[in-house]
């Protein structure tokens, strides 16, 4: 089955009629991606999420195709296409494999990070070789004793007098691409008590290690690090931007993130979807096929409709985006409904298929163990509905007033 489907094809091309580059775009994505999908991700996932193994050499592969240039600029080797093309590719590889498409997307992330608010040192240096898969980002803002307070970081900076540099100390908890990656993008209180970010790199004086954070429910092919910086130096040109705005950039970064998560929960969502519809039209039960039970017909239709709306969340942010917009109540948005009905249309499917949803074999239940990460990662989904989407919505409505209407 093919991973990029007619809906994505169909929604992207209304989204983009006017864009004359479209269908380029469109055909790298039902062209490349799909073959390499299709040959080289799908077939590894079983193993590499029983194993808990990031495939790095799948990742740099990615890479060389072109993928992770999709959406970045032209100076640096991207492509311009606009984000919404990006995240129908990220839709695809979280059907074909959640756990490593976390992996691509937060290393999307981070590469963008360094591209909107890096110095242009920091980006001639890093973007290309990040967009083109020769390196690997982390994003390292969560701590163990800080998620959705993330400002109540106690990782810190100070300067070092010899170097004119940063000494980092702390340690930073759930990084994804933790144990693999090249370059990790950090955020650190300084003194002044300000967040500050930094580009860092192994192997530099002083001490940074990385833990393994083993066993864990899903997303078990990306690979997830504890980071541990004691007196750690820093170079003075690897200030992200400047002192003190760091909290700002990755809430920033967090926002567009969002966005990635919806596409990769939609993706979730179809591949649960379609390995239903086919064990549908293969059970029998009562002298019927399963698929032409009433209820699983409804329930069917209604995973769909469920699904198409996420991505139509997704794509209207990824525009938004595209065109410098405020993007927070829709990434919010569009975050907090893929990710419910990832969960939700993965639980069904695992019903409907009976036994034999329950079981590896069936690769069906893997969705479901994947999906519940989609609630907790980039502001669990409490945090969104519960601050961000009505403080978005109060303000826009406090600011136009009531519609003369009523
Ligand atoms: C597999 C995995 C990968 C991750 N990758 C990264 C990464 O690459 N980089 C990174 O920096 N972090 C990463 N994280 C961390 C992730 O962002 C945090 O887990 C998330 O922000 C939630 O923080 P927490 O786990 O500390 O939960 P807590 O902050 O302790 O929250 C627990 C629960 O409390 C509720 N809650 C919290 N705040 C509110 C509120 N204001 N209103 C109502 N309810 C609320 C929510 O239900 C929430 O799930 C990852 C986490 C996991 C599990």
């Amino acid at each position: 089955m093919a991973f990029f489907v007619d809906d994505q094809a169909d929604a992207l091309w209304k989204l983009h009629h006017a864009d004359p580059d479209h269908e380029m775009y469109l055909s790298f994505l039902q062209g490349p991606i799909n073959d390499f999908l299709t040959r080289e991700v799908a077939p590894r996932a079983a193993a590499n999420d029983a194993e808990e193994v990031f495939d790095v050499d799948l990742f740099r592969t990615l890479g060389e195709l072109g993928f992770m240039a999709l959406s970045f600029p032209a100076e640096y080797g991207g492509a311009e296409a606009c984000f919404s093309f990006y995240n129908a590719g990220l839709e695809s590889l979280a059907k074909a494999d959640a756990g490593f498409a976390l992996g691509v997307g937060i290393h999307g992330t981070m590469a963008e990070g360094i591209s909107r608010y890096g110095s242009e040192a920091l980006r001639n240096k890093y973007v290309n070789d990040l967009i083109s898969g020769k390196l690997l980002g982390a994003f390292a803002l969560s701590e163990a004793g800080s998620g959705s307070d993330a400002k109540s970081m106690k990782t810190s900076w100070r300067r070092d007098p010899e170097t004119g540099g940063y000494l980092l100390d702390g340690t930073k908890y759930w990084i994804t691409n933790g144990m693999s990656a090249d370059l990790f993008f950090v955020m650190a209180r300084g003194e002044d008590g300000r967040i500050s970010a930094f580009v860092v790199e192994k192997g530099w004086k002083g001490t940074f290690e990385t833990n393994k954070i083993q066993d864990k429910m899903g997303v078990r092919s990306s690979n997830t690090a504890e980071l541990i910086f004691e007196d750690y130096h820093v170079p003075a040109d690897c200030l992200v931007g400047e002192e003190g705005r760091g909290f700002n950039y990755a809430m920033h970064m967090l926002n567009s993130g969002r966005i990635t998560i919806a596409s990769w929960s939609v993706g979730i969502a179809t591949g649960a979807l379609e390995k239903l519809l086919k064990y549908a039209h293969e059970r029998e039960m009562f002298g019927k096929l399963l698929k032409d039970l009433d209820n699983v017909k409804r329930e069917c239709a209604e995973m769909a409709v469920e699904i198409a709306a996420s991505r139509g969340l997704a794509y209207d942010a990824a525009f938004f985006k595209t065109q410098g917009r405020d993007i927070i109540k829709k990434a919010a948005m569009a975050k907090f409904k893929a990710s419910e009905v990832a969960v939700r249309v993965s639980e069904r499917a695992i019903q409907l298929a009976g036994g034999y949803g329950y079981v590896q074999d069936s690769r069906i239940e893997r969705h479901l163990r994947d999906a519940l990460l989609a609630r907790i990662g980039e502001g669990a989904n409490e945090v969104l509905s519960c601050v961000v989407i009505p403080r978005s919505l109060y303000k826009e409505f406090e600011r136009q007033g009531p519609p003369p209407l009523w």
